[in-house]
């Protein structure tokens, strides 16, 4: 599943290519994607794409004539390709532009989105969006803030982190190895914690976002850059996927436990 650097990544690949361009033309395949896709999309043809941001895990792409949310799901990644390229299986959405490029969505597995939000209409107020918590680079993502936040928490520390309310975006993988960093055991309740390892686990959470995003994203299975290069992050993750090989600090064979029916990675030792 890409996770917020992948998608960072992204968004900073296409922007190249879409901003300021015009949309020339737009394909609309048949089938759905977790939502069928509007003809409304037509409503783009002509418009110049003036502005892209990235929400949690969500790009948003703002145009003259409307706007754009593009969620990857599962397995949805968006390549730039010229425009006469042939269409393949999975090819589900494109944006033809004046330069004779296009961006095209390609998604096997179809879990992924791509809404049309009208003119006048704020694309920030769509319902998936509107519900979305802090973006964990942003200054106003503190220790103090996650510290408040799981105040109100009964979960683990593991499972809030992946609570895109409490921080939008962190994801399996960089919950694991934040926790990892910080020296926290992932089954710990959220209130357990003090506002110290709170504040050092938010500096992780960033440094790792940040460090993954500059080396191109994680590799995770069919994950590809829009610009089709592989993303190297993967070669630093410390216990994610590292079940049974010794911890890189202290030796002890990493932990594999289940919670919320997803994976856990830790060091029984380093983790308290
Ligand atoms: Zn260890």
């Amino acid at each position: 599943m890409p996770e917020l650097p992948e998608v960072e990544v992204t968004k900073r690949g296409v922007e190249q290519v879409l901003l300021n361009h015009t949309i020339v033309d737009v394909f609309i395949g048949e089938k759905k994607l977790r939502q069928p896709l509007s003809p409304r999309l037509r409503e783009l043809v002509g418009a110049k794409v003036t502005r892209l941001e990235r929400r949690g895990k969500y790009i948003v792409i703002f145009t003259t004539h409307g706007s754009l949310i593009i969620h990857l799901g599962m397995t949805g990644h968006l390549s730039i390709v010229p425009s006469a390229t042939e269409r393949v299986l999975h090819d589900h959405f494109e944006l033809m532009l004046d330069s004779g490029t296009s961006v095209r969505y390609h998604d096997a597995r179809r879990f992924g989105l791509v809404v049309y939000i009208e003119p006048d209409a704020d694309p920030y107020q769509y319902p998936a969006l509107a519900v979305l918590g802090p973006e964990p680079l942003k200054p106003d993502f503190t220790g103090e803030v996650l510290y408040a936040a799981l105040q109100k928490r009964n979960s683990s520390i593991k499972q809030a982190l992946m609570n895109s309310a409490v921080v939008v975006g962190v994801g399996n993988i960089y919950a694991c190895e934040s926790l990892f960093l910080t020296g926290i055991n992932p089954e710990r309740s959220c209130r357990s914690l003090s506002l110290e390892e709170v504040t050092t686990l938010v500096a992780n959470i960033k440094e790792l976002l940040t460090s993954s995003i500059a080396s191109g994203g994680t590799t995770i299975r069919d994950f590809e850059g829009a610009d089709g290069k592989l993303g190297y992050f993967v070669q630093n993750l410390k216990v994610y996927g590292h079940a049974g090989e010794p911890c890189s600090v202290c030796g002890t064979p990493i932990k594999r436990i289940v919670q919320g029916n997803r994976s856990t990675f830790f060091c029984p030792k380093c983790q308290k």
